[in-house]
């Protein structure tokens, strides 16, 4: 960031970065153990994240936001990666499920969405993945039948991060276009949409606090407005265009998530004896420490150049692949072999060395995974 524009946003993130972090202080850190019982964070959380602006960060103030990019996101993902939390899925609602409605809605669409997104009014969520496909997006069996009134929505979706709060969530289903079925995008106000029903909270390995979710759809009448854009069987395009995204985030969490369990496997070790000496002073425990410093270095220079890319609209699909399958398999590396330093008080949930370990396993599976990724990059070899 050595131009003045870069030295702008880079003293708007520090004051950015200030407010966020008393936030997470303040309302997040004290409840965290009482939110992962509950399997879900406090939808008084989301509010007061809104009143704060958090919750539109990359929105354009026209529509309520703050206005910033992408590089002020990645000071809210570095920051709940500093206190271990991804469960409060805020980067999701703002940095994956908003540019939706950003990129493709029609202007009224994007007057009534953004603001309420940006206040908190409403928490989002993204439906693609389905009980009998996830990896292979064109099958989905979710549909999409036009109607004198708009269309009606027949279907089923799991796995569904947001699941239990969201009130707008964002749907693929197939749609009859003249070329055969195709999927589109619809926008779903939950309240108003008779037939919608959310199935259990799953429970999951790690990431207890958040809430993810089957959702059934039988019969729901959407209105007209509901299609993203004006144009059916564009969704597997718009999905493609801001995947990319979505799969660098993931990647920048790897790496966030790295830059903590060192932290934390540093400070144990200093402290923890065997044999009289610190479990650090160690020859292989310092060449472990040594490796992952090196892996976490090499990884944040190259998901910082894919934030760069990201920003001025040069990230390919390729390149955020590598982000994407490279950081999380290697994010999943370090937290076992910083785990492993801990000994038994590793496997223990109360140390947040465990939580990070369970929690990181996702990575490599959700946003495409690792193989998925290496199929991509395998195309255009
Ligand atoms: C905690 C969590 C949160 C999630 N949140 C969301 C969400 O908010 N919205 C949403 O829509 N989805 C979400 N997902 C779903 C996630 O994106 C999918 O689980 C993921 O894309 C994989 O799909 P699948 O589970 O159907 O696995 P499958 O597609 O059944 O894959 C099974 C295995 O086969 C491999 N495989 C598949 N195809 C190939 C191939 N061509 N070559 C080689 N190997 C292959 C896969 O890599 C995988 O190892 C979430 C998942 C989890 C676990």
């Amino acid at each position: 960031m050595n131009n003045p524009v870069d030295r702008d946003a880079r003293e708007e993130c520090e004051s950015l970065r200030g407010s966020i972090r008393k936030f997470l202080e303040q309302e997040v850190t004290p409840n965290i153990d009482a939110w992962r019982n509950a399997g879900c964070v406090a939808r008084a959380a989301w509010r007061r994240a809104g009143e704060m602006g958090l919750l539109g960060i990359s929105t354009p103030t026209e529509y309520g936001g703050m206005g910033g990019d992408f590089r002020h996101e990645a000071v809210l993902i570095e920051e709940l990666g500093r206190i271990s939390f991804f469960d409060f899925n805020i980067p999701l609602h703002n940095a994956i499920v908003t540019p939706y409605i950003l990129h493709y809605g029609s202007e009224q669409q994007k007057q009534r969405w953004l603001p309420q997104l940006a206040s908190g009014e409403r928490v989002s969520a993204i439906a693609m993945t389905e009980p009998g496909t996830g990896s292979d997006l064109r099958a989905i069996k979710t549909n999409a039948r036009r109607d004198r009134n708009g269309y009606r929505l027949n279907g089923q979706k799991t796995f569904i991060s947001n699941g239990q709060l969201a009130t707008l969530i964002v749907v693929a289903a197939q749609t009859e276009t003249q070329a055969g079925a195709k999927v589109s995008l619809f926008v779903m106000e939950t309240e108003k949409a008779e037939g919608f029903s959310r199935g259990r909270n799953l429970e999951k390995i790690g990431a207890k606090a958040q809430d993810t979710s089957e959702l059934f759809f039988d019969d729901v009448a959407l209105p007209p407005d509901s299609l993203l854009g004006e144009v059916e069987g564009r969704g597997f395009a718009q999905m493609s265009q801001q995947l990319p995204q979505e799969r660098l985030l993931i990647a920048l969490q790897a790496v966030v998530s790295m830059e903590a369990a060192i932290a934390a496997t540093l400070a144990y070790t200093r402290e923890r004896k065997a044999f009289g000496r610190s479990i650090l002073d160690f020859q292989n425990s310092r060449f472990k420490m040594a490796e992952i410093k090196t892996t976490v270095v090499v990884a944040r220079n190259f998901v910082e150049t894919c934030i760069g890319k990201l920003v001025r609209g040069e990230l390919d699909a390729d390149t955020a692949a590598m982000a994407k399958w490279w950081t999380t398999e290697r994010q999943s590396e370090a937290l076992d072999a910083c785990l492993q330093l801990f000994g038994g008080y590793g496997y223990m949930l109360e140390y947040p060395i465990a939580q990070m370990w369970a929690d990181a396993r996702v990575q490599r599976i959700y946003g495409g995974t690792t193989e998925i990724m290496k199929e991509i990059i395998a195309r255009n070899l």
